[in-house]
């Protein structure tokens, strides 16, 4: 008789944005009989990343979940094309899957399916992913957003240090002397590590902050020294400061002879870079370029902090490159509050990296086009030899370029919303209309790439499942259930594991023992780190019960040692064949669209503080629309007067690709012959899919990172009617 019971619960879990990675402890209710809900959250104190803190997404994130309508419930699908998609069961659901993608690989081969998957999977989710596209189908045909985020960091570390991830960690923010960030507004995109950096800056006012960003953001307000680069041009300001290293006497010639391959001949590049040449290449004071370069060269610890700025870019594995060598020319790295540090963007783009789940990766760190790693994975995985493709798979530009043109005929996307974040969107549009068969796994119904599913399947979100992320320190953590997920709602793994048990059972050769008996995170975890054991990122000492008993942990951390490593290469022996770090001939290019008479402005693109991605989650949220409650472009004032144009004028953004509509901002944030906009809305609030309408495909030759950050545009007044 009575009220109903309700029980509460506090969960330990991980924030889902950004690659800090915030330890949360999540207050739950449950109504006996009844529903549960997430109603509170705070930050973890013991959690190594924040220390209690959350930044306004974190605090806001139970209101994400906090309302049902919206989220996807029951799998739905659709016969044709043109028809309504209905519910069905998940029965049906995964056999339908199973059977197209099945009798797709029957008739044109595994490369006609592809996967495109996300940095906000969980790495176990990933891991099933993974080992089904590589392992079960036989296509390399798997890239994910971390693509668009990551790919030119990844490919600087492994050029130059010889292995993926950063050789630094969060107490190197404490410790560091002289803090460069370049292409990063991190008191936006990594609210919770700015404020560590704040705080150390505070005990010490002698600590130096040099920004490098075309922008004056708020990060840049607050540097002891702005550098406002001229877009693109981040390659000839490192090589720059290089000459003037390098003039001066600040390099450190022990390290680079016993340490280093191949300074001779960035030497000799750099002979043409003087302090002179690159201040006026990148529009900026010779004497800041100088400032810039003493600061760091004469600093006890150099710690740069980069991100979308630099890896967003046609030229980010060398833009990645070029900071790095500053490092390495001064022996600034390894060393406590010392090293080059790329910061992550979203919560899981270290764990996909470390379980392969990209195009051009296989497992723990392994290349596709070696045989040695193929046959590792084969042996690991109990497949025959020769059984894993050797051929690349398609990264995200190519994989929905050939979606489109017909060469791939199915796509499993999940996670993610690539109507949204792809660059030059339309043709994303007619990818997705062209594929014959699309089957997208969400967990919200409001994303611009749900109306092209052929099949939803609807997958539990944050607070909702289990298994672990790894965050931009290497730190592994756990993400656990608070509450069920609302309807049939299912964790990403266990819908990429039902399917792929159902494709074993109809395309596996007879003889190949099952791959995915997976019957919890905890089991997928385990395998993963199996093929970790003697890579780079070890973790054969990692497992659910040490996370459990000892909290979030780093990597490397091989079985039988004390604990993970917080800082890599403090022996100056690197992951090479040779264990030297290899200096890289890092000429400046200029970004890949130019400007023209008809494109005369450069658009860059950028975050907002409060908003995560396509808003499908942030933009829930009322609250979170206070800092910036509306789109807009935003123009320096001259610039705006020039064209007649006015704050609040609708105006039209046209590139060579599309246009889109948007409220023009007056703005000194940009200079003169640049404007800005967010990345963050779309089509849930705009009469277009937002920026990426105007962006454009290039991308980086060795890291196929798409150039997000640089377009060429013109802006006129928008008429109407
Ligand atoms: Fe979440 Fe990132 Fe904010 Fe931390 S800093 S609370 S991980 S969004």
């Amino acid at each position: 008789t009575g009220a109903p019971v309700v029980r509460r619960t506090r969960t330990s879990s991980t924030c889902c944005y950004c690659g800090v990675g915030c330890g949360v402890l999540i207050d739950a209710e449950h109504v006996d009989g009844g529903p549960s809900r997430i109603v509170g959250i705070e930050g973890d104190p013991e959690h190594p990343a924040n220390f209690g803190r959350l930044c306004t997404k974190g605090r806001n994130l139970p209101q994400t979940s906090a309302d049902p309508a919206g989220r996807l419930t029951h799998p739905e699908l659709r016969r044709l094309r043109n028809e309504p998609r209905h519910p069905v069961d998940w029965a049906v659901a995964l056999d339908t899957v199973a059977d197209r993608l099945a009798g797709i690989v029957q008739q044109h081969g595994p490369d006609a399916v592809a996967f495109y998957v996300s940095g906000q999977l969980l790495t176990e989710d990933y891991y099933v992913f993974n080992k089904l596209a590589k392992g079960l189908l036989g296509t390399n045909n798997i890239d994910t957003n971390s693509r668009l985020c990551m790919s030119s960091a990844v490919a600087g570390y492994k050029l130059a240090l010889g292995a993926d991830g950063p050789p630094t960690c969060y107490e190197d923010l404490e410790l560091a002397r002289t803090v460069l960030f370049a292409g990063s507004n991190m008191a936006y995109a990594h609210p919770v590590l700015f404020r560590r950096l704040e705080d150390a800056r505070e005990r010490d006012p002698e600590v130096r902050w040099i920004v490098i960003d075309p922008r004056r953001t708020d990060t840049a307000a607050m540097a002891d020294l702005h550098l406002a680069i001229q877009p693109g041009t981040d390659v000839a300001l490192f090589n720059g400061m290089l000459h003037h290293l390098i003039w001066e006497g600040l390099i450190d010639s022990a390290f680079i002879a016993n340490h280093t391959e191949g300074f001779a001949e960035l030497k000799q590049l750099v002979r043409d870079y003087t302090p002179r040449m690159a201040a006026d290449l990148c529009g900026v004071a010779l004497a800041d370029l100088i400032q810039a370069a003493e600061w760091f060269g004469r600093s006890p610890a150099a710690l740069s902090l980069y991100c979308m700025g630099l890896n967003q870019s046609a030229h980010g594995t060398d833009k990645n490159l070029a900071l790095i060598h500053l490092h390495l020319a001064t022996g600034q790295i390894g060393r406590p509050g010392a090293g080059p540090f790329s910061l992550t963007g979203q919560p899981n783009a270290m764990g996909g990296r470390e379980v392969g789940g990209m195009a051009t990766m296989l497992a723990a760190h392994r290349e596709i086009g070696n045989e040695q790693h193929r046959a590792e994975v084969e042996q690991l995985w109990g497949l025959p030899a020769h059984t894993l493709s050797a051929k690349p798979g398609l990264s995200a530009v190519p994989l929905f370029e050939a979606l489109r043109s017909g060469q791939v005929k199915a796509v499993w996307i999940a996670c993610t919303n690539p109507v949204h974040s792809m660059p030059d969107i339309g043709r994303v549009r007619e990818a997705l209309q062209h594929a014959e068969y699309v089957i997208v796994q969400e967990a919200f119904r409001n994303t611009d790439t749900v109306p092209y599913a052929d099949v939803l399947l609807p997958a539990a979100t944050w607070g909702e499942k289990e298994g672990t992320v790894t965050n931009s320190e290497r730190r592994i953590s756990r993400v656990r259930q608070a509450v069920a997920p609302p309807g049939q709602a299912q964790p990403d793994w266990w819908i990429a594991n039902e399917v792929a048990r159902r494709i074993e059972a109809r395309l596996a050769p007879p003889g190949v023992a099952p791959m995915f008996e997976f019957k919890e995170p905890s089991a997928i975890f385990d395998e993963h780190r199996s093929l970790t054991v003697g890579r780079d990122l070890d973790i054969g000492g990692i497992d659910y019960a040490r996370l459990e008993a000892e909290g979030p942990q780093q990597w490397p951390f091989a079985a039988g040692a004390a604990a993970g490593q917080a800082r890599r290469y403090g022996d100056g022996v690197f992951a090479t064949a040779s264990g030297k770090a290899r200096f890289h001939v890092t000429p400046y290019r200029p970004v890949a669209e130019p400007t023209s008479a008809r494109f005369p402005l450069r658009l860059l693109t950028g975050r907002l503080r409060d908003q995560w991605h396509g808003m499908s989650r942030t933009g829930r949220v009322p609250g979170l629309f206070a800092h910036s409650p509306e789109p807009g472009l935003r123009m320096q004032p001259e610039d705006a007067a020039r064209r007649g144009l006015a704050a609040g004028e609708l105006v039209r953004v046209i590139s060579k690709r599309g246009e889109l509509v948007l409220p023009l901002e007056l703005s000194d944030e940009v200079n003169s012959g640049t404007v800005f906009a967010a990345m963050h809305w779309s089509g849930q609030f705009l009469s277009s899919g937002g920026i990426n309408e105007v962006s454009q495909p290039a991308v980086d030759a060795r890291s196929l990172q798409p150039e997000l950050k640089h377009a060429a545009v013109r802006v006129e007044k928008a008429e109407f009617g």
